[in-house]
């Protein structure tokens, strides 16, 4: 067995709601223990997701107080509850969604935990899970979508937009991206969007209808939200699918499903989790995922790899819109 475990750690919990003054270091927590169907990790690489600001200016709400915030980490199983724990035991590297990540250990459940498979590099585990399989359930179940399909992606150089400007590519779809700068723009085209337009000041949807032929685009994948939500619909082909799956600019307003009719549209508003809420459906897409990563050779772009003590300048730099790819943090700074 391992070395015995210290009592306090490192970690960032939220007592109230509000701006990233709200987000408190400490050094003092307790280390938790593994429960029923829990591993005790030590975190490696932690990843920052546009969710944890949801929790923390209270737009989507904390369990409880205090909280501490995290929904994805890569790490090492430094001890092993009871009950069924899927075959990970201690000493095992692993990648996990997990809530209370934004610290030095985590007591995790095993059901959504997974040994990280060989050759993968440190990080990219953490970079990939929770954003790629986003994208890659959206293009699989929200949209199922085909070869040769025109699709529109917002924030195409974002954390999750990379992934699905990839997956699509990997697909053979016709992407369509959109970007708020110059740098992101050349990104995204890199990544595989061949067509990138630059939304803080082209005109979107005269440029998608251009490249359709009018068409239109037969799936919109909107994590950007409250600012693109009619854009996208606008963008839409007849009978083609909104999916508004997040609000980095704010939540969409309530929408009167009659507008759907002009071209019989379905709209959809999904999350990951529901898309991977059996372990079977969670080992389907996270084999999947890793094997286009390693086969396809998809990029994990790590923008940058911050102190956990400077959680506050991740979650500055991206609600401010200055990061491309993944924000991780290192717990043990
Ligand atoms: P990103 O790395 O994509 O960062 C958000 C990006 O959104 C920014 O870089 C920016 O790109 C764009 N954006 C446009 N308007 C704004 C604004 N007013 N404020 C801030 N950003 C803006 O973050 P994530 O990849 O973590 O998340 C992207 C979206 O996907 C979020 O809405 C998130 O909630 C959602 N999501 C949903 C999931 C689900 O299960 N439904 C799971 C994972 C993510 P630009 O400057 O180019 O406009």
């Amino acid at each position: 067995t391992m070395a015995s475990l210290p009592t306090k750690m490192k970690g960032v919990i939220i007592e109230k709601t509000g701006g990233t003054e709200v987000l408190q270091y400490k050094t003092d927590l307790p280390v938790p223990s593994p429960g029923d169907g829990q591993v005790l990790v030590k975190n490696d690489y932690v990843g920052v997701n546009f969710i944890d600001t949801y929790f923390r200016t209270g737009l989507y709400p904390a369990p409880k107080y205090p909280y501490i915030l995290g929904r994805e980490a890569e790490g090492t199983v430094v001890k092993a509850g009871s009950g069924e724990l899927y075959g990970l035991k201690e000493g095992d590297k692993v990648l996990m969604l997990s809530e209370g990540t934004y610290a030095e250990y985590t007591a995790a459940n095993a059901v959504k935990a997974v040994k990280v498979k060989d050759g993968l590099e440190a990080k990219v585990g953490a970079a990939a899970l929770l954003q790629g399989l986003t994208a890659l359930t959206l293009i699989r179940e929200a949209h199922p979508v085909k070869k040769g399909d025109w699709v529109l992606v917002h924030a195409a150089a974002g954390g999750t937009g990379l992934w699905l400007v990839q997956l699509l590519k990997a697909v053979g779809a016709n992407i369509i991206g959109t970007a708020s700068t110059q740098e992101k723009v050349d990104l995204a085209r890199k990544a595989g969007a061949e067509h990138m337009i630059n939304y803080s000041h082209e005109d979107v949807k005269s440029k998608v209808m251009e490249l359709t032929k009018d068409a239109g685009c037969i799936a919109v994948f909107d994590g950007v939200g409250k600012t693109t939500f009619d854009l996208s619909l606008d963008c839409l082909a007849r009978k083609g699918s909104m999916v508004s799956f997040g609000n980095a600019s704010g939540a969409v307003p309530p929408v009167t499903i009659g507008r759907l009719s002009a071209k019989n549209a379905r709209l959809m508003r999904p999350t990951l989790f529901n898309y991977i809420a059996t372990r079977e459906e969670f080992e389907h897409y996270v084999d999947e995922l890793m094997d286009f990563i390693t086969e396809d050779k998809l990029d994990a772009r790590i923008h940058e790899t911050y102190a956990l003590s400077d959680v506050a300048r991740a979650h500055n730099d991206l609600e401010g819109r200055k990061t491309t790819g993944k924000l991780l943090l290192d717990p043990s700074k």
